[in-house]
């Protein structure tokens, strides 16, 4: 896409002037009214719609448009000009939250309350109007004339959701604040108040909860409790901390009410944590105990004891550490190409051992374990079937990703091969079904990296370096993609 290749443009009643940024799904201009010669911010989505399209795009703009809030961006109108759509909004001349506080930068408890309260008055007043905001985050958080946070965006990820071809999706630029129902497709408020509580937990680390390649931020936020934050932050009063944890709870249920609810809470902890002694030096147990048959990535966790492949993130591994998994003991096994019989159980004490062999291995424990496979790709679980040693045979060629379902009754796999994820019944090996919607049809199309089951067991995500699918369970339906940019 050529650069600033829109100025000079018109857009309803708007000449185009100036670039002012580019998000994953649209692009934002300063216009300047035609006879008014007043300016506007211009956002024109990266997206053709068809009449159908643009009926529905027309209803939802609508809906935003009737937003009416001190700490909400106001849309002054939006239409289809030749396919594209476009909406017209304030222009906020004094930047975002996060041209403030770059990437890295860490916010004092106090500043990260303030912009807290505003934020949650306008999710809670949107969520009342029964709308999901889908994309918090500091990018969409403006500074207005009085210093205030006004925050824009309001469910337009979902518009461009709708009306995006499913192969080039939006989520990328969100994906660091994606509640996990929202990237199964259920968002709901509650998403909101998650998508708030990592910009939150960023602005006090310094750093995102769940950091990784686009794919591994999915399944984390799936599957991985954020790594405590006491660690970087000795003196965080401790109910600040459960506050935190209770808001990035993966149950939506288990998260606070609603969004005053969250920002009261912030407020009491901070007080209370101020009239006590703050620093608080006993350890703060996080509010998401391990899920008990949750898959862990090994990226997340030491794994001294264990055989793992050399290629994990050592940052990632040296950024947190859970200790639930001490003393976990493993058995291995070895997946080994095959083309007779598609599945076959095997001792483990006669295969091979060789260091090329790791890549496809598949570690299964006693009653706690580790499965890893494939080339920086491995999860551990806590499972409560206590299995003997076995070996998958389906596959003939190397096992790059391979996770069990959160009940142990179920286990999907992918090889390097070009022939999708197959999804087996634990107990009896027997293949229920492949999901064939990943797009690899040669060799020379990047490998599955990685499969997470939802905690529910009802959905779950793949992904290879740029896309990650989300699909039903039981049959590999209703596939949402997500795809990086670029
Ligand atoms: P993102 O929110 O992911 O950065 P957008 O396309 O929504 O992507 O916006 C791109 C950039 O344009 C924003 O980061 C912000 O700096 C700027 N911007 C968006 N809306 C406005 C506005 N109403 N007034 C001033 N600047 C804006
Ligand atoms: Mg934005």
């Amino acid at each position: 896409m050529v650069e600033h290749h829109r100025i000079g443009q018109q857009f309803g009643n708007y000449r185009l002037e100036r670039l002012l940024g580019r998000g994953g799904f649209a692009e934002v201009y300063i216009g300047i009214h035609l006879r008014l010669q007043r300016p506007a911010a211009i956002k024109i989505l990266h997206t053709h719609l068809s009449e159908q399209e643009s009926a529905a795009f027309q209803r939802e703009a609508q809906i935003i448009a009737g937003l009416n809030h001190p700490h909400i961006v106001r849309v002054l109108d939006f239409d289809v000009q030749q396919g594209i759509p476009f909406l017209v909004m304030d222009y906020l001349p004094h930047g975002t939250l996060r041209q403030r506080h770059p990437r890295g930068e860490r916010v004092p408890l106090p500043t990260v309350l303030s912009y807290v309260k505003e934020v949650a008055q306008a999710l809670q007043y949107a969520h009342e109007h029964r709308l999901i905001h889908r994309d918090v985050k500091p990018e969409n958080m403006l500074i207005g004339q009085r210093g205030e946070i006004v925050l824009s965006d309001f469910g337009i990820a979902a518009i461009a959701h709708n009306t995006t071809s499913r192969t080039a999706q939006e989520a990328v630029g969100t994906a660091p604040y994606m509640a996990p129902e929202q990237i199964q497709a259920q968002a709901r408020a509650a998403s909101d108040q998650y998508a708030l509580g990592v910009v939150v937990y960023e602005w006090l680390a310094g750093e995102r909860p769940f950091e990784g390649s686009f794919t591994e931020i999915f399944a984390k936020h799936l599957m991985v409790p954020p790594p405590p934050l006491h660690v970087k932050l000795p003196t965080l009063p401790k109910a600040v901390e459960q506050v935190i944890f209770r808001v990035l709870a993966k149950e939506p249920g288990e998260r606070f009410s609603d969004i005053t609810a969250f920002a009261t809470a912030l407020q009491e902890a901070i007080e209370d944590g101020a009239d006590r002694e703050t620093g608080d030096k006993e350890a703060i147990v996080s509010h998401n105990p391990p899920m008990p048959h949750a898959l862990l990535p090994t990226t997340m966790l030491k794994t001294p004891s264990i055989q793992t492949p050399s290629v994990l993130n050592t940052e990632a591994v040296s950024s947190s550490g859970p200790t639930h998994i001490q003393g976990v003991h493993s058995t291995r096994v070895s997946v080994q190409p095959s083309k007779e019989r598609p599945i076959e159980a095997v001792p483990e004490e006669k295969k091979p051992q060789s260091r090329k062999v790791l890549r496809r291995n598949v570690i299964i424990g006693a009653g706690i374990g580790i499965v890893a496979a494939g080339a920086g790709t491995a999860w551990w679980f806590l499972s409560p079937y206590s299995l003997d040693a076995l070996i998958y045979r389906g596959h003939s060629w190397s096992v790059t990703a391979v996770a069990w379902s959160p009940d142990g009754k179920h286990i999907a796999s992918a090889t390097d091969a070009i022939n999708g994820i197959h999804v087996w019944d634990a107990a009896t090996s027997y293949h229920l079904f492949t999901y064939t919607g990943h797009s690899k049809t040669t060799d020379a199309d990047p490998p599955l990296t990685s499969i997470a089951w939802s905690p529910d067991g009802k959905r779950i995500a793949s992904g290879d370096d740029k896309t990650v699918h989300v699909w039903d369970a039981a049959d590999g339906g209703h596939p949402f993609i997500y795809q990086q940019e670029g």
